[in-house]
C-alpha cells in the first residue's frame, strides 16, 4: 500500500496513527494516510503562529508572496495530470472532470498572486493640520482551512489563494476522506518555496483533529467549508476564542425552468448540475421546478438522459458519473430515496446502487410534484438525485424556489429578460446562474446564507476578509503637546 505523509514546519512526517483510504471505485483500501491528533495539531498551529512573525515570510514584499503563488500555480499546471489521477483514485470523481479542474485551480493561485500587491490601504483626510492618518492592511493571523472530500483542491485553493495574498499562514485540514491529493499537493508548496511553516497540511477526523485545530486559541479565523451541523460547532469554537470564520455549506439549489426556455441547454445544464460530480456537489441543481405545459416532455428527455450516462470506472476518460466518494454517502442517498418513494414520490429513473463493486448509485430522477414535502425535497442528498416540482405562474416558482432553508446557488431557464430580471431580484441565494449554470471564476465572489454560511469566497473582497485594519495617527508637529487633558 502507498504512505502518504503530513507536512508540519516544512517537514514531511507521519501522524500520530494511520488510516486506509479507499478507493471508491472499488472499495479497496489502497494506502495509508497520516492521522493527525492533537500532539501534531498543536505542532502545526504552533509553526504557523511562528511562520506568521519570522522575517522570512512577514519580511517579504506583497510581491514576493505573489511571486510563490504564481510558481505554486505553475507547478500545478505541470504535475496536473500526477494529481488529477490520485484524486481520482482516492475520491472516485471522474478523471476528466479532476483534469479540468486542476487547470482552473491555478487559475485561482494566479488570481491571488496578482492581488496579493493590490489590496491596499487608504490615505484619510483628516481635518488637523498637524497630523497624518492612513490605514494599513496587515495579515488576519494564523488561519485554519477545513475541507470536505469534494473537491478538495479545489476548496483549499479558494482559502490558501486569498490567506497567502494577505500574508497570513495556514494550517490546512484535508478530509479524512480522500485526502491523498491535498497531501499530494503539499509537495508542490515546499517545492514552490514558501517558507516553513508558512502552510502546514495534516488530515485526520472531526473529533481528533478538526475540532482541535478550530479551537486553538492561536487560531485567528477558521475558512469551513462543509455540513451545517460541523459549522455549528466550529462556530461555538470561534466564539470561546473570538476568532473570525467564514462558512461554505451545503444548499438544496433550485433549478427552475419556463416554458420558453431553450430546451436543449436547459437538459444539458440540469444533467450537469445534478449528474456531475455524482451529485456530490455545494451547487448541485437538486431541486427542479419545471412549468406544467413541458414538464412531460422534460422529464422524458431527462429520464432518457439519465438512463445512457455512462457511470463507469471514473480513470476512464469516457466516464460521465463515477462512484460516490464513501459507502457512508451511499447508505444515506438509499435511505432518502427510499423514505422520499415511501412519502408517495413517483421514482421516474434510478433509485438503486449498481450492482457492481465499489459505490456506485443510479443517475435518479424522483417526480415529488404532489409531494413537495419529501424528504428528498428538504434535505441535501449530495448525491446523483434530482426532485422535480410542478408549477404553474411565475409567482408559484419563485415561491417554491425560496421554499428552502438554504440560499447557495439557483438556475433559471427562460428566453424572457423582463422575466429573468423579476426572477434574479426576487431568489434567495447567493449566486443566480440564469441560462447557465455550474460556472465558476476566481474574480466572482461565491457563497450563500441561511443554513448555507456566510461569508464569500473568490474576488477581491474575499482577501479583504484575510487582513485587518490597522489606523495609524502620526502627529507631524514639532510642537509640545500643550494640554493633556484636552484629548486631540
Ligand atoms: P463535514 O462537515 O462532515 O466535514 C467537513 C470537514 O470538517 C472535514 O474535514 C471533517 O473532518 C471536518 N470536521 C468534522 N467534524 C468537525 C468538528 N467537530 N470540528 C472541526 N472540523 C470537523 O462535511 P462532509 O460531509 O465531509 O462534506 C459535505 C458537506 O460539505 C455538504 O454539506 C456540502 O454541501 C458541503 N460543501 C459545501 C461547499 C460550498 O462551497 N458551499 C462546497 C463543497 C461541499
Amino acid at each position: 500500500m502507498d504512505q502518504f505523509q503530513q507536512y508540519i514546519d516544512g517537514d514531511f512526517q507521519n501522524g500520530s496513527d494511520t488510516f486506509e483510504t479507499v478507493n471508491p471505485a472499488n472499495g479497496e483500501p489502497w494506502a495509508l494516510m497520516p492521522e493527525a491528533r492533537r500532539e501534531d495539531v498543536n505542532n502545526a498551529v504552533a509553526s504557523a503562529a511562528r511562520a506568521l512573525r519570522d522575517p522570512k515570510w512577514a519580511g517579504l514584499s506583497a510581491t514576493q508572496r505573489g511571486k510563490l503563488l504564481y510558481r505554486l500555480a505553475e507547478l500545478l499546471e505541470k504535475n496536473a495530470k500526477a494529481v488529477a489521477e490520485i484524486e481520482t483514485r482516492d475520491t472516485g470523481k471522474i478523471i476528466r472532470e479532476t483534469s479540468a479542474q486542476i487547470n482552473y485551480v491555478a487559475d485561482f493561485y494566479r488570481y491571488y498572486a496578482g492581488l496579493a500587491d493590490k489590496m491596499e490601504g487608504a490615505h484619510l483626510p483628516i481635518d488637523r493640520p498637524d497630523m497624518e492618518v492612513w490605514l494599513k492592511r496587515e495579515p488576519v493571523g494564523v488561519v485554519a482551512a477545513i475541507v470536505p472530500w469534494n473537491s478538495q483542491l479545489f476548496l483549499s485553493a479558494v482559502k490558501l489563494g486569498p490567506a497567502l495574498a494577505a500574508g497570513c499562514t495556514v494550517v490546512l485540514k484535508a478530509s479524512e476522506d480522500g485526502a491523498a491529493p491535498v497531501l499530494t499537493f503539499a509537495r508542490l508548496i515546499d517545492e514552490a518555496g514558501f517558507p516553513p511553516g508558512v502552510v502546514n497540511v495534516i488530515t485526520g477526523f472531526g473529533p481528533e483533529c478538526g475540532s482541535v485545530l478550530a479551537s486553538h486559541p492561536q487560531v485567528s479565523r477558521v475558512a469551513f467549508t462543509g455540513g451545517p451541523e460541523t459549522a455549528r460547532h466550529i462556530v461555538r469554537h470561534c466564539a470561546e476564542n473570538l476568532a473570525s470564520s467564514s462558512l461554505e455549506l451545503g444548499g438544496k439549489s433550485p433549478f427552475v425552468v419556463f416554458e420558453d426556455a431553450d430546451i436543449g441547454s436547459a437538459t444539458n445544464s440540469q444533467i450537469s448540475a445534478i449528474f456531475a460530480a455524482s451529485g456530490q456537489s455545494c451547487v448541485a441543481g437538486s431541486r427542479l421546478i419545471i412549468q406544467r405545459s413541458i414538464k412531460e416532455a422534460f422529464i422524458e428527455r431527462l429520464k432518457h438522459t439519465a438512463q445512457n450516462v455512462i457511470v463507469d470506472d471514473p480513470s476512464d476518460m469516457r466516464t460521465e458519473v463515477g462512484p460516490l466518494c464513501t459507502l457512508r454517502q451511499r447508505n444515506w442517498i438509499n435511505e432518502v430515496v427510499e423514505s422520499t418513494i415511501d412519502a408517495g414520490a413517483k421514482l421516474v429513473a434510478g433509485g438503486a446502487n449498481i450492482d457492481r463493486p465499489g459505490f456506485f448509485f443510479q443517475p435518479t430522477i424522483l417526480d415529488c410534484s404532489e409531494h413537495p414535502d419529501a424528504p428528498s425535497i428538504r434535505m441535501e442528498l449530495f448525491g446523483p438525485v434530482l426532485s422535480v416540482l410542478t408549477f404553474d405562474t411565475e409567482e408559484e416558482a419563485v415561491e417554491m424556489a425560496n421554499d428552502t432553508e438554504y440560499g447557495l446557488a439557483a438556475g433559471v431557464f427562460t428566453r424572457n429578460l423582463a422575466r429573468a430580471h423579476r426572477m434574479i431580484n426576487q431568489i434567495d441565494a447567493g449566486v443566480v446562474w440564469v441560462n447557465s449554470y455550474r460556472a465558476v471564476s476566481p474574480i466572482v465572489p461565491f457563497g450563500g446564507h441561511g443554513l448555507s454560511g456566510y461569508g464569500r469566497e473568490g474576488g477581491i473582497e474575499a482577501a479583504l476578509e484575510y487582513t485587518k485594519v490597522k489606523s495609524v495617527w502620526l502627529n507631524t508637529s514639532e510642537d509640545t503637546i500643550p494640554d493633556p487633558f484636552l484629548m486631540r
